[in-house]
């Protein structure tokens, strides 16, 4: 199979197995437990909660491991929305559902205000300004689009919301390790298995004096605000892949410049969804008019790319993301999602495209 749907999941770099391997054995001590076996656990959990935190380019705040990032921005909206009195919610159309079914439920009982982006995908500063006030808890948003690959402005909009006194959660899970994380941010939430780490684990990183409500209650094993026994082998496996961020991030990009480069030359009949200059390049979300996605994916076998245009349950639905840009039910049905990264080569991506046009051009 040639993997191209690194957006999806990554795969798991074999330092982290190796990292993860005696946490998995003979290991197997609880992290919390006071005797030799479990303060050896628990240093390897701290020893990967630097890993993290130095990956994030982070030296002060405090992070808090979790099951996942929809952990962590579930964490983060619940938590903050009703500090101080605030009441309200901004988010953009095109959030992960992680954060968009968030708010959607606490839209029952709080203002949750979702803001249009233009047909490049970005969100206008003039209209987030215009809905940030003295009410806003918390402004909600994406580093790197996880379906079309885009860019938001995330310092400018880290900005409005503290001029209006509101905190600024970034769902930084796809920019971890791509694209420098917001500065300004106050709350940060992301994922292992989107950077060659295991999968049901994630973190929140939180500025000095901010701190959410806790979501999940019990022994308050994680700072005293997350409970629930870690994984050693989950938390050493994330940090093993956090360290390799930092020794193979330079390297990371040339490659995948180079694969963006050599891709989008080679499917330049097809359109390109969402922004072409602020994205990130190990994700092309194209598309071709009347191309039927669906029926492609099960042409083209033995290359695991995504549709653009139905949504991870299978429900058949039409994008969310890629009708916020004001594209038809048909043209988003007619777009696929191609992720590639660290582990791609230029040979098996050039081959996978050209079986994916020849393909589509013969429909
Ligand atoms: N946010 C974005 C942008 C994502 O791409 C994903 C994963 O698909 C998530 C949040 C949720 O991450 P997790 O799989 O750790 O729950």
């Amino acid at each position: 199979m040639i993997y191209l749907d690194y957006q999806a999941t990554t795969p798991l770099a074999p330092e982290v197995e190796a990292a993860m391997a005696p946490w998995l054995g003979e290991k197997f001590a609880n992290p919390h437990a006071p005797y030799t076996a479990g303060r050896e656990a628990a240093a390897t959990v701290e020893v990967a909660r630097k890993q993290v935190m130095r990956a994030l380019g982070k030296t002060s705040g405090r992070l808090a491991f979790t099951g996942s990032a929809t952990e962590a921005l579930n964490w983060a909206l619940k938590g903050s929305v009703g500090r101080e009195g605030r009441d309200e919610i901004v988010t953009i159309a095109t959030e992960h559902a992680a954060v968009l079914d968030t708010v959607q439920f606490l839209g029952s009982t709080h203002k949750v205000h979702i803001l249009p982006v233009d047909h490049e995908g970005i969100v206008d500063l003039d209209a987030l300004r215009a809905a940030v006030g003295p009410r806003t808890a918390l402004v909600a948003a994406m580093l790197v689009n996880n379906e079309i690959g885009v860019l938001q402005p995330v310092d400018e909009i880290a900005s409005i919301a503290h001029e209006a006194g509101a905190l600024m959660l970034c769902d930084a899970v796809q920019g971890l390790g791509r694209i420098a994380v917001p500065e300004q941010a106050d709350l940060i939430a992301i994922s292992a298995h989107k950077v060659h780490g295991p999968k049901a684990i994630g973190a929140l990183w939180m500025a000095d004096s901010v701190e959410p409500a806790p979501l999940i209650h019990g022994g308050g094993q994680e700072l005293g605000l997350r409970s629930g026994t870690l994984s050693p082998a989950l938390c050493a496996g994330f940090g093993a892949a956090a360290s390799l961020i930092a020794e193979r991030a330079p390297a990371d990009h040339d490659h995948v410049e180079s694969l963006w480069e050599m891709a989008h030359e080679r499917m330049r009949d097809w359109t390109l969804n969402g922004s072409a200059a602020q994205r990130y390049h190990g994700n092309l979300n194209l598309r071709r008019d009347g191309l039927d996605a669906a029926r492609l994916m099960s042409e083209v076998r033995g290359v695991a790319f995504s549709l653009g245009s139905a949504c991870a349950s299978g429900s058949g639905r039409p994008s969310h993301v890629l009708r916020a840009l004001g594209l038809s039910d048909r043209e988003a049905r007619s777009s696929i999602r191609i992720g590639f990264g660290r582990y791609t080569t230029a040979d098996e991506l050039a081959e996978a495209l050209d079986r994916i046009d020849t393909a589509a051009k013969a429909q």
